[in-house]
This record gives structure tokens, sequence and C-alpha cells, in this order.
């Protein structure tokens, strides 16, 4: 479903990602672990053009995002993004977050939206909380809205970037489990996580990233339980 290859991003004289190739396939929950500022974060706003490539390519569902001529605005309504920080309108309820963007980007009815944010509520648990408004919620709650929100838009792919991370620690199971049975129905992931337990549990692949490149990458029980790298045997000794 994703195909990065040759992957390079600059910020001015920053080079960022130095030639990352990965791909996600159908179905698949691939995370991403690396220290902070090896470039994660920017991988992940590359897949759905958030930030400009600087060379290579980053195709999703068969369209290539990085092609000039590609509709942007078009392929990133098949790309759900949730971020660390939870990114949910303020002033809107919760089900109007859900439905704002099913109506004017998908043009679907009030009613066919409503109908599919009260089923992506359903799905996170958050059934009663239609009416609130996001400062009216817990972190966790907002963060299972916006995942809800993303979902409502029937994603091809989903991007999480640290979606825990602002979490008190104990409103980051619920996120977790979420994100655990959206794995089961077979939502194809792209997940940045510090959450080692999440990774080895869940994930198909592991890709362990360090300054701009990746180190080593593959089974979770081998890049977690047994790293090949020294540079990874640092990392996880001091995030473990
Ligand atoms: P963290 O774990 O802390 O979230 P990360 O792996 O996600 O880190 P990135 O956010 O991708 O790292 O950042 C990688 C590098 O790129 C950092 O040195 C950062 O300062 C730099 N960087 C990211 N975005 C920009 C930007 N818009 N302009 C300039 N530099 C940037
Ligand atoms: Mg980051």
């Amino acid at each position: 479903v994703v195909e990065i290859s040759g992957l390079h991003k600059s910020f001015g004289s920053l080079q960022v990602l130095k030639g990352v190739d990965l791909q996600v396939r159908r179905g698949q929950v691939v995370c991403v672990i690396g220290p902070s500022g090896s470039g994660k974060s920017t991988l992940l706003r590359c897949v759905n053009l958030l930030e400009e490539p600087s060379s290579g390519s980053v195709v999703v569902n068969g369209v290539e995002l990085t092609d000039p001529d590609c509709d942007i605005d078009a392929a990133r309504v098949r790309i759900g993004m949730v971020f660390q920080s939870f990114n949910l309108f303020a002033h809107l309820s919760v089900l109007e977050n859900l439905t704002v963007a099913q109506r004017k980007v998908l043009r679907r009815s009030k009613e066919q939206a409503e109908e599919v944010a009260r089923r992506n509520l359903a799905r996170v648990g958050l059934t009663d909380k239609e009416h609130s408004m996001p400062a009216q919620l817990s972190g966790g709650q907002q963060q299972r809205a916006a995942i809800a929100r993303a979902l409502s838009m029937d994603p091809e792919v989903m991007l999480f970037d640290e979606p825990t991370s602002a979490l008190d620690p104990e409103l980051v199971g619920d996120v977790l489990g979420v994100m655990r049975q959206l794995a089961e129905e077979g939502m194809t992931m792209l997940v940045v996580t510090h959450e080692m337990q999440f990774a080895r549990e869940v994930a198909d692949q592991v890709v362990f990233m360090d300054g701009g490149g990746i180190i080593e990458q593959g089974d979770p029980a081998d890049v977690i339980g047994a790293p090949s790298h020294e540079r990874t045997r640092t990392f996880l000794s001091r995030v473990l």
C-alpha cells in the first residue's frame, strides 16, 4: 500500500532523511522506532506530503504522490494521520469533528456522515461523548476521537506519530488498545512509537531509524529482542 523509495529530505543544509526505502503492505503494521531527531516524524510527514521530499518517490495505493502531476489533495483523502497532539477542532463538538471533513471532502450528507461518525465513535469506545467539546475530554479520549475522525474518512492506511507520548501513563493503554484492535481488523498502519511492548506484540515489521536512515528492520522479535546492530542495542538499552 505504501512504497517509499530512495527518499531524501533536507531542510536547508540539514540532511534529515538520507535515502529511505520502506514498504508497508496491505494489512501490515510497521512500527518505526529510533532516537529523537532521527527523522521519524519527517518520514511520516513525507508519506502524505505534509513535507515535500527533496528526492525519491512515495507511492500510496498505486498513486505516486511525488509525481508533480499528482492531485495531492485527492490522494491524501485516504491517508489517515494521527499526531502526538490531538489536533481536534476546539470549537466543534466531537460529532462535528468527525463529520466536517466527510461532508466537505467526501460530500456525504449530514445523516450519512453522522452514521459513519457514530459507528467510529463506538469503535473507539466514545459513544456517550458525541455531544462533548474536546476540552471536556481527557487526553486519551481526545486521541481516540482523533482516531475515530481519521477512520471516518475510510482510510486505506493510517499513519500514527507517537500517538500516546503526550498522554498521562494511565491513559496510554486505552489508545494502544484501540490501535491494537484496528490492527486486528486488518488496517494498514505505519506507526512511530516509543511503546516497545506494543511494537513487539502488534507490529509485523519493526524499523529502527538513526541519523536519517534505516539501520535495521525485520521481525519485532529480532529487531527488539535480538538486534544485530550496536546502535539499535544502545537505543534499546536506553528505552527498555
Ligand atoms: P522525535 O523522536 O523527537 O519526535 P524525530 O525522529 O521525529 O524525533 P524529526 O522530527 O523527523 O525527528 O526531525 C529530524 C531532524 O529534522 C531534526 O534535527 C529536526 O530539528 C529537523 N527538522 C524537522 N522538521 C524541520 C523543519 N520543518 N525545518 C527544519 N528542520 C526540521
Ligand atoms: Mg517525531
